[in-house]
């Protein structure tokens, strides 16, 4: 197939959790967090584990009703705002929504690491002439989530970041690869999606009529047939419709 432009999911696809913390670690750092935002708002709580652990499990909730509803990011920062004005916090949006992110421990922090080929076979793709784009579902997006890429050597200069907390949409919903492809300027056809969820990446770009290379993993849906599948990166560089980006 002619192919022009490659997405990738992120998750489990170019990175993993190799040696995550603990959670009580998790929790330890997450309150140590919230305790020092607090401080720089000027404001007291005796009980910053509480703080973050009621922000964490209120963005956790309307993530996962996100998820299983409308594929709509909810506003985190109003989340937030909400559950943490019910234990008695008065914040603004935005300095709920600092609060949550501050709480966050990302990357290789969180112990994320990238698979050992994913910058390799992305710069080889990059040079066999395809543009590349991340499309991928994240609470946080930003600066944090870009220094995060930088970190695991995934900051290969994307050609489009489709991120759903920033595009508004989680995949599969149509609107967060239409943004993609929008930016990209190309059409589905010319598209292959790779990714590790079958539901979300494989099932949410073949509804677009977008091509999908499915990493074997742990199946989360049932009756989806990628075009396309593998179990290490490194097999996508011998696939033949891979050889060159179309023209
Ligand atoms: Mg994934």
């Amino acid at each position: 197939m002619p192919f022009r432009a490659i997405l990738f999911d992120i998750g489990d696809t170019l990175w993993h959790s190799r040696s995550a913390p603990p959670p009580a670690e998790f929790r330890r750092l997450a309150a140590e967090r919230a305790a020092a935002a607090l401080a720089e708002l000027a404001i007291a709580h005796e009980d910053p584990a509480t703080v973050a652990r009621t922000a964490w499990t209120a963005m956790e909730e309307a993530m996962r009703h996100a998820r299983a509803t409308d594929l709509i990011e909810p506003d985190y920062g109003e989340v937030s705002r909400a559950a943490l004005h019910a234990i008695g916090l008065d914040l603004s949006r935005d300095q709920a929504g600092w609060l949550l992110e501050s709480t966050y421990i990302s990357g290789i922090e969180g112990g994320k690491a990238p698979f050992d080929d994913a910058r390799d076979v992305l710069l080889t793709l990059r040079d066999r002439g395809f543009l590349l784009g991340a499309v991928t579902n994240r609470a946080f997006g930003g600066e944090r989530f870009r220094a995060d890429l930088r970190d695991a050597g995934l900051d290969i200069g994307w050609d489009v970041e489709a991120v759903s907390v920033e595009v508004g949409f989680l995949k599969p919903h149509p609107a967060i690869f239409e943004f993609a492809l929008e930016r990209l300027r190309v059409e589905p056809a010319e598209a292959l999606m790779v990714g590790n969820s079958l539901a979300e990446d494989v099932a949410g770009a073949q509804r677009m009529g977008i091509a999908a290379a499915w990493r074997e993993s742990p199946p989360d849906a049932t009756g989806v047939h990628p075009e396309y599948t593998f179990t290490e990166l490194c097999e996508l560089l011998a696939e033949p419709d891979l050889q060159e980006a179309a023209r």
